[in-house]
């Protein structure tokens, strides 16, 4: 199957007065919400420039192949090709102009992943019935949520008010008590619970954020070529859109990790919205992939001690993003460019200065990127990744689950060798009560059947039957943000 989406803004880019980094993020939500993306069928093929990438010219330059690389089936393979980018000065805000990158391979059910121990890949057929509605807060009376809201039980829920939004400057009240409230967002304040940096100097655990999308596989063909492993956090809305491209990034070795279904701030979410926001998105990476992951990225960074322990409870260790010497997040702004509110080489600026930073901080880092506009991975592909890798001194780029030490099967609940959940010696892990395989035991008593559809969080290597679809949830006016 062959993907070639052209994407289109087709609303104005109005961009709003912004006045601090925190409304700077809402505004981008919401301004992104203004890009629709139009798929087309379309042969484009065509580009403006090369890329500086020292791609292998093989066809199987991923490796992967129908006869190798863990006995993974593989339907279809696609020969690479050659990844071409904009010249820095053309990527600008506004309408997405670029090709897309086929999958180099399609994956069919009972396709071994590279996990040890993981189920095969189960089949997944998209009705639209049973999700809620795209990048939407979804409904709390679902059956789905009620479920999943035992997950809950026992554990101590902080009674914290509310925010207004996930904005400092609407919650003066509670910003100003953001550090009893481990409130991420104003301030930065994280909990020993949070994975915010690699213990390594020098060593950049590396993520997208916000896909997958048509997009990705740009980026998945460049790490490919690098022999570079990532972690994804990816959002509900965009799995079950686009679950080939998900399983590609999971069966070429890359971390999985849940970004919500909407990706909305979760501080100014009810306790039922963000067991919705986590749950419907943590399913949906099951139903497709056939495993559940063990953490999560609150969108915007906007965590407090109530969404850390919804999050912990249901089984998803919090990973957020570095913050340097003085307090500055290690972002690159990259999710500005496409709606103008910064330049692609001001983004670039701001990478060159993370790496900086890096170099004069005692741990290893963990930055702020994503895969979700044409502008995102072309800035990643064409130049922050080839700037980490040529830069001095030299880094070490890996998976940010790799980068904490985990044996990667630590990173999926199915395959998880972890039994004192989150990690050994931690205060939340003395606090948690069960270990994984007894959180996976409550959570099937307390959705009922195991391999059940129903229930994210224990439905595995699913029997249901059905084809496998490419791109299942893509209609014109889909919402990517
Ligand atoms: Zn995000």
């Amino acid at each position: 199957m062959k993907f070639s989406f052209v994407a289109a803004a087709t609303a104005a880019l109005s961009l709003s007065t912004l006045v601090s980094a925190d409304g700077d993020r809402i505004a981008h939500a919401r301004q992104a919400e203004k890009m629709k993306r139009v798929p087309q069928a379309s042969s484009s093929s065509s580009s403006t420039s090369t890329l500086a990438t020292s791609s292998k010219p093989s066809s199987t330059s991923n490796g992967i192949s129908s006869s190798t690389t863990s006995g993974a089936p593989a339907a279809q393979t696609t020969p690479a090709t050659v990844i071409t980018i904009d010249p820095l000065s053309s990527i600008t805000a506004g309408v997405a102009t670029g090709p897309t990158l086929p999958l180099t391979t399609t994956y069919l059910p009972g396709a071994t992943p590279p996990i040890e121990g993981a189920p095969p890949l189960p089949t997944f057929v998209f009705n639209k019935a049973d999700w809620p509605d795209i990048d939407r807060i979804p409904p709390t009376d679902s059956d789905e949520v009620k479920e999943w809201m035992q997950e809950l039980e026992g554990f101590d829920i902080p009674d914290l008010e509310i925010a207004v939004n996930g904005t400092c400057a609407a919650n003066p009240q509670l910003a100003a008590d953001a550090a009893n409230r481990g409130w991420w967002t104003c301030g930065g304040y994280t909990r020993p619970t949070d994975i915010t940096f690699c213990p390594d100097k020098l060593t950049w655990g590396m993520s997208f954020d916000d896909g997958p999308t048509p997009y990705t596989p740009q980026l998945l063909k460049f790490l490919t070529d690098q022999q570079l492993k990532a972690t994804f956090f990816v959002v509900g809305s965009r799995v079950i859109s686009f679950p080939d491209i998900l399983r590609e990034e999971y069966m070429s070795g890359h971390e999985i990790s849940v970004h919500t279904w909407s990706h909305h701030t979760l501080t100014n979410l009810t306790n039922e919205q963000v067991v919705a926001e986590l749950g419907w998105a943590r399913k949906a990476i099951q139903d497709v992939l056939g495993i559940t992951p063990t953490t999560m990225r609150p969108p915007f960074g906007d965590i407090d001690d109530r969404i850390r322990a919804i999050s912990l409870a249901m089984g998803l260790q919090p990973i957020i993003w570095t913050r340097g010497p003085m307090n500055n997040q290690f972002d690159t702004n990259d999710w500005k460019v496409p709606g103008g509110e910064v330049t692609a080489p001001q983004a670039v600026q701001s990478f060159l200065d993370i790496l900086n930073n890096a170099t004069i901080i005692d741990t290893g880092f963990i930055v702020l990127e994503h895969d979700l506009f044409p502008q995102e991975v072309d800035l990643s592909v064409g130049y922050f990744l080839p700037a980490a890798l040529g830069f001095t001194p030299k880094l070490d780029l890996k998976p940010i689950g790799t980068c904490q030490g985990w044996p990667e099967t630590n990173m999926y609940l199915e395959t998880t060798t972890n039994a004192t959940f989150p990690y050994p010696d931690s205060p939340a892990a003395s606090q948690a009560t069960t270990t994984a395989q007894a959180r996976a035991t409550a959570v099937a008593n307390a959705g009922g059947k195991g391999g059940s559809s129903s229930n994210g969080a224990v439905s595995r290597g699913s029997g249901v039957l059905g084809m496998v679809i490419g791109v299942v949830a893509v209609v014109a006016g889909v919402q990517m943000f």
